[in-house]
């Protein structure tokens, strides 16, 4: 065979050839070194495994064996059932929902690694488990270790014959060849200092660990690697950044800005306070602003963005605030509109649904500086939008929005101040990690008088008595919520999810009551109708899917449903409770569940139900998804990690920015010191794409 080395096209390494090496090139393995580094996604431990036999109801265990047999039941509910053995005995698994998907999953003969809570029903077995498929029939030499590597797969993969078993065996190969020429590139000062595994050793203990402390150090390693990489691309982001200098740096506040505050209905919070004075320091200053403000649900962020926006425009500019839905967007508007008014400040809305003649106004009221600050979604960042003078954006729930949406409002300015907000609290480590080129302020606590929602979840079981007590509730004043998920992939059985359960309500639970309905499909103006309702009190209960979920603020709603709180994530569900409770009376929140519940499912509404605290809330998130998990990280707007773990590799990722700091320095006096950290991790290149809004 010709000589292998890292940068060698991946169909040459034997096993691959041109069909598998396109496959796997569009899956970012275009050479044998980046096939080395697709490192598993995780490992099973077979000496933590347990015997088919031993377990008993109600166990939450591991076990592996290979499947029997499948086959649909039908009758009642369609379900799979798919028959897993091990020599000691065997169990049935589960599928309710998704049984088309998981039945063509299955082979006979697969080997499996299976997790979840045993239950009885003539016989064991578990519902939704989770899954991985270890390999096949084994090849003794390399499959049968005692800690066995589990690779990410896609259906493309699988396709060409890529299980995870041979991809283990193409990696076999290229370790073989390649191996023991893999060139360090970091410098010896930092794997001292460090005390890191070099760089031969880790990648072969990341595939073939040969034991778990070993492959922790291999993995310790990389993480460094990753999160080395991303901390200096953060570094000289940020300071790229900061080299530019504004046109116009406002002066301290005045009038106007000042006679606003005042007139505002409440005091402010220490915390908005503070943040606000963040924000004013660094109008004033002659760098454009980059800054985060983070605050919980309902902790008064829009206050604050307002102000600054009232800045902007004293000093004759024009502010733009983003909102991720139509109905916030014309919420800010309504509510300040007004108030901006009276202060000589004109305002605007922005957004898809609006007629196009009135649209075509707000565009050119923009273009002429007629209206100082605009409200609106995504359709603020249409190629028609044009601004006379943008000197202030902000993005409001900005983890809703990919990069480009973000940056591309910016660029509709000459260098605007940037203030983004989330609501989603990270821990102040994260926060490095995800915005280490950001400033960061947070509102740290609530307007007073708000008391924590009381939270409970409960099965669909008990629905009649929740409803009969809500019903009471009402009977005092009170309004609540009822809302139904919205999963893209299944959006029309979502509506009509949520269109039977208003029905269900109207005719027969609470025929008595005023009731509306709202989502994604109902004509805008209606739509805006019926939550003005809602807002005035004229409606009991709102129905609606996860519209509602960003927010809208209703003040006298003061109870929370949640159907089918299963399927909604832990800073979903916590986002949603964020709508009641913003008034004086204590907030109720229901999660409703229904049959089958997966063990996540349930250790997700039971995190829920414990406690209020929203950063706890966001870290059990990221660690109950995990990582690796595509849509769990995108929704924290945080990049997609090969290897990190962002929550528990917290100590290496202070490391990792130490040094990134000082190689940023290093490089600014002589850059090819510094090349290796921009040229050897393509393997890193994930990093790279997801940080494309280099300002
Ligand atoms: P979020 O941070 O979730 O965006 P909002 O800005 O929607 O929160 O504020 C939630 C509610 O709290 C609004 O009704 C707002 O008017 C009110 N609010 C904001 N700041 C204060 C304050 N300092 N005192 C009392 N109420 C406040
Ligand atoms: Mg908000």
């Amino acid at each position: 065979m010709a000589h292998l080395d890292f940068t060698t096209d991946i169909q040459y390494l034997k096993g691959v050839g041109p069909k598998r090496g396109e496959v796997l090139a569009a899956h970012g393995i275009d050479t044998v070194g980046k096939l080395l580094f697709y490192f598993p996604r995780k490992y099973i431990d077979r000496s933590e495994v347990d015997e088919i036999s031993s377990l008993r109801e109600n166990d939450y265990k591991t076990v592996v064996g290979k499947v029997l047999g499948k086959g649909l039941l039908r009758g009642g509910k369609t379900r799979l059932e798919v028959i897993l053995g091990d020599d000691t005995g065997h169990l049935s698994l589960m599928w309710f929902a998704g049984y088309r998907y998981f039945e063509k999953q299955f082979k006979k003969g697969d080997e499996l690694a299976v997790t979840g809570t045993v239950t009885y029903f003539q016989g064991y077995q578990m519902l939704h488990p989770e899954f991985e498929f270890i390999g096949g029939d084994a090849d003794e030499q390399i499959h049968t270790g005692r800690i066995v590597p589990v690779y990410p797969l896609t259906a493309e993969l699988n396709k060409v014959g890529l299980t995870s078993r041979s991809i283990r065996k193409l990696i076999k190969t290229a370790l073989d060849a390649v191996g023991g020429n893999v060139e360090e590139y970091l410098p010896p000062e930092i794997i001292e200092a460090e005390k890191l595994t070099g760089l031969s050793e880790a990648i072969y203990e990341m595939h073939y660990p040969s034991e778990t402390e070993a492959a922790e150090a291999a993995r310790h390693r990389l993480a460094f690697d990753e999160l080395l990489h991303l901390q200096f691309l953060l570094q000289s982001r940020k300071h790229k950044f900061k080299q530019k200098e504004k046109l116009h740096a406002c002066k301290q506040p005045g009038k106007m800005f000042t006679t606003i505050l005042d007139q505002l209905p409440f005091k402010l919070t220490p915390g908005q306070k503070k943040s606000l004075d963040h924000i004013i320091d660094d109008m004033v200053s002659k760098r454009p602003m980059n800054r985060l403000l983070q605050g919980d649900v309902g902790s008064g962020k829009t206050v604050v963005a307002i102000l600054a926006a009232i800045l902007a425009v004293e000093n004759g500019g024009q502010a733009a605030i983003m909102v991720p839905t139509e109905i916030l967007a014309e919420q800010h508007y309504k509510n300040w509109k007004e108030p901006l008014a009276k202060a000589g400040i004109s305002s605007g809305l922005l957004i898809g649904s609006i007629k196009a003649k009135g649209k075509r106004e707000t565009i050119a009221a923009l273009a002429s500086g007629e209206i100082n600050i605009i409200f609106g979604t995504h359709a603020i960042i249409s190629k028609t939008v044009e601004f006379s003078d943008l000197r202030l954006v902000v993005i409001d729930e900005q983890h809703r929005f990919g990069v480009m949406q973000r940056s591309k409002l910016a660029e509709k300015g000459d260098q605007p101040d940037r203030l983004v907000m989330t609501a989603t609290p990270i821990p102040r480590t994260l926060a490095l990690t995800l915005y280490g080129d950001l400033d960061v302020s947070t509102i740290p606590d609530m307007p007073p008088g708000r008391q924590p929602v009381k939270t409970v979840w409960r099965f669909s079981s008990v629905l009649g008595d929740i409803y009969k007590y809500i019903d009471g509730e009402i009977e005092k004043g009170n309004q609540a919520f009822v809302i139904f998920p919205l999963v893209e992939k299944s959006e029309k059985l979502d509506l009509k999810a949520a269109e039977e359960g208003y029905k269900e309500l109207t005719e027969k639970i609470m025929p008595h009551r005023k009731i509306g309905l709202v989502h994604g499909r109902i004509k805008a103006d209606k739509r805006d109708a019926t939550i003005e309702q809602f807002h005035d009190r004229k409606l009991d209960v709102l129905v609606a899917t996860t519209v509602i979920e960003v927010g809208i603020d209703i003040p006298n709603a003061g109870i929370l449903i949640i159907q089918h709180a299963e399927r909604f994530g832990l800073s979903q569900l916590h986002q949603m409770r964020g709508r009641v409770g913003r008034g004086s009376r204590r907030g109720l929140a229901v999660a409703i569940a229904y049959h089958p519940v997966s063990d996540i499912g349930r250790r997700r509404m039971e995190y829920f139900a414990s406690t209020t605290d929203g950063f706890k809330i966001a870290e059990a998130d990221l660690e109950l998804r995990g990582p690796g998990e595509f849509f769990g990280i995108r929704q924290h707007g945080l990049p997609e990690f090969r290897i990190a773990n962002p929550v528990t590799d917290q100590e290496i990722l202070i490391r990792a920015r130490e040094w990134a700091e000082k190689l940023y320095k290093e490089h600014t006096r002589d850059a090819e010191k510094t090349r290796f950290l921009l040229n050897h991790t393509a393997v890193f290149s994930n990093l790279q794409a997801d940080l494309i809004d280099v300002a």
